[in-house]
């Protein structure tokens, strides 16, 4: 979840906001000592129309500016809140009307966190109007802090949130659209520490006969499923669920995916449809590749197997790619086509998705019952990478050492990134806040994305950065 942290002097009503947002949520009440000074800081997950996201109530700022040293001694605080928070609400008092200590609340943050989208907040408007000009002259008066359009509204009576949550969504949209996406709400929904717990949806997809059956029995361990020579013998995609290391796993087996081609039309295009639902419910997709096949033929993969791979890449999922029947390349006679296919199928994968690199090939025999660890312990190691989150702070850090070992050609064509951040896992997506007019080009995105998956061993699956504008 994106974090918003509430920023103001003493007696603006950061907490009756922060109370309103979170509803009767629980709040997570932690201390952060700083100068030997405990200061609490108030988390909580609030909840606004559609949109949820975490807030940060910190009374140690308010201290801070409180003993007059605003601008001292804040590099603990800076650490804690601030590099955690993707966008500040400034509360102001709309009755009072600016004080000193509001301009150097507003001074301090663009000193400490020059990067944050920042709304300034009129609270207490709740008796000012616009008969009498009131209202009008608060609102005049908050643009001079330089934030941008204020919005007034009331924590105590719930007047403007409305404008509030307008104000939000364009900037959290990126978490909308994660909250829309039905089938996987009730996954975010949990803590980000949970997400890579929840079951692992596994999808087993291959042309017929490849030996996604078999295979399945071998991981299974129980002959759960028809094998038989006759090609699309598993019609009915068949959902098993089991444990891997304590982990649970649902098993969608999607026999029909692959039979498009052959069958467009006729009875088997419901069971069709079926299977592509589930296939891209699964998490990760095992793309099950014959051996003998490909020992045959020129190209490891068919078309069908290329649209089906990159399919799983550009919707986001975990491929891991499974080169079965490799028992039929064994002995002496063999020994050349054996190290062909072994080298041919990663390199021939990497020219057909070159937009991830990495992916994950497996070399088994599911008819000699091999290859049950080798499959899952890839398909666990995809999907704790497509589930993996990283710190703000650290991925700050890494972002300012990459752009140091980089050269630019042209200086000038040096791309300006405030700031850094996962929007969200599963896969991991990221967001570069872009300063002024500079644009992160093709080029720019490529050498980034090749710096996360190297730096933080994303290799095999589906990155995106995606880029936003800051002034
Ligand atoms: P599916 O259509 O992809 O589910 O394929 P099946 O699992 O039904 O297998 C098709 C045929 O290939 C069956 O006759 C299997 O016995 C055979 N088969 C499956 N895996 C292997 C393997 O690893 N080695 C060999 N030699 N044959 C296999």
């Amino acid at each position: 979840l994106p974090t918003v942290v509430i920023i103001g002097r003493p007696n603006v009503g950061k907490s009756a906001l922060f109370n309103r947002l979170i509803r009767r949520r629980e709040a997570l009440v932690y201390n952060t000592p700083t100068d030997h000074v405990t200061r609490d800081i108030r988390e909580g997950v609030a909840k606004l129309g559609n949109l949820r996201f975490k807030v940060l109530d910190s009374a140690g700022l308010e201290a801070e500016a409180s003993s007059g040293s605003v601008l001292r001694r804040t590099a603990e605080m800076t650490g804690n809140v601030l590099s955690r928070s993707q966008l500040a609400l400034f509360l102001v008092d709309a009755r009072d009307g600016l004080q000193p200590m509001d301009l150097d609340v507003g001074k301090w943050l663009r000193k400490n966190a020059p990067g944050m989208k920042t709304i300034v907040v009129m609270n207490k408007a709740e008796s000012l109007d616009d008969y009498d000009g009131s209202l009008a002259a608060a609102v005049g008066e908050s643009y001079t802090l330089g934030f941008g359009d204020p919005i007034a509204l009331s924590a105590e009576t719930g007047m403007g949130m409305a404008e509030l949550h307008e104000t939000l969504r364009p900037l959290l949209e990126e978490y909308v659209l994660q909250n829309v996406n039905d089938d996987e709400s009730q996954e975010n929904d949990s803590s980000e520490d949970m997400e890579c717990k929840l079951p692992l949806q596994l999808a087993i997809v291959g042309r017929p006969n490849v030996g996604k059956s078999t295979l399945l029995n071998t991981i299974l361990q129980e002959d759960r499923v028809l094998v038989g020579p006759e090609a699309g013998l598993t019609r009915d995609s068949i959902r098993a669920e089991f444990e891997y290391q304590g982990r649970t796993i649902y098993l969608v087996d999607t026999a029909g995916w692959l039979e498009r081609t052959k069958q467009d039309k006729g009875p088997a295009s419901l069971s069709i449809m079926q299977s592509r639902k589930h296939l891209m419910r699964a998490h990760i997709i095992a793309l099950v590749l014959d051996a003998e096949e490909i020992a045959k033929a020129r190209r490891s993969m068919k078309h069908a197997e290329v649209v089906i791979a990159r399919r799983a890449v550009e919707e986001g999922r975990g491929l891991v790619v499974i080169v079965n029947k490799m028992d039929l390349l064994r002995g002496e006679e063999n020994s050349k086509l054996y190290k062909r296919v072994i080298e041919a199928v990663p390199a021939e994968i990497q020219t057909v998705i070159p937009q991830v690199t990495g992916i994950p090939v497996v070399f088994v025999s599911a008819l000699e019952g091999k290859g049950r660890m080798a499959v899952m312990r890839q398909v666990v190691e995809t999907y704790e990478k497509w589930c993996l989150r990283l710190p703000t702070a650290r991925l700050n850090r890494w972002l300012r050492k990459v752009m140091s070992r980089h050269s630019w050609k042209d200086q000038a064509a040096q791309p300006k990134i405030k700031y850094f951040t996962q929007v969200k896992a599963r896969p991991p997506t990221f967001i570069a806040f872009m300063s002024g007019k500079t644009q992160l080009s093709e080029t720019d995105l490529r050498f980034l994305t090749r710096s996360l998956k190297e730096d933080f061993d994303l290799g095999g699956i589906p990155v995106r950065i995606l880029q936003r504008t800051v002034e």
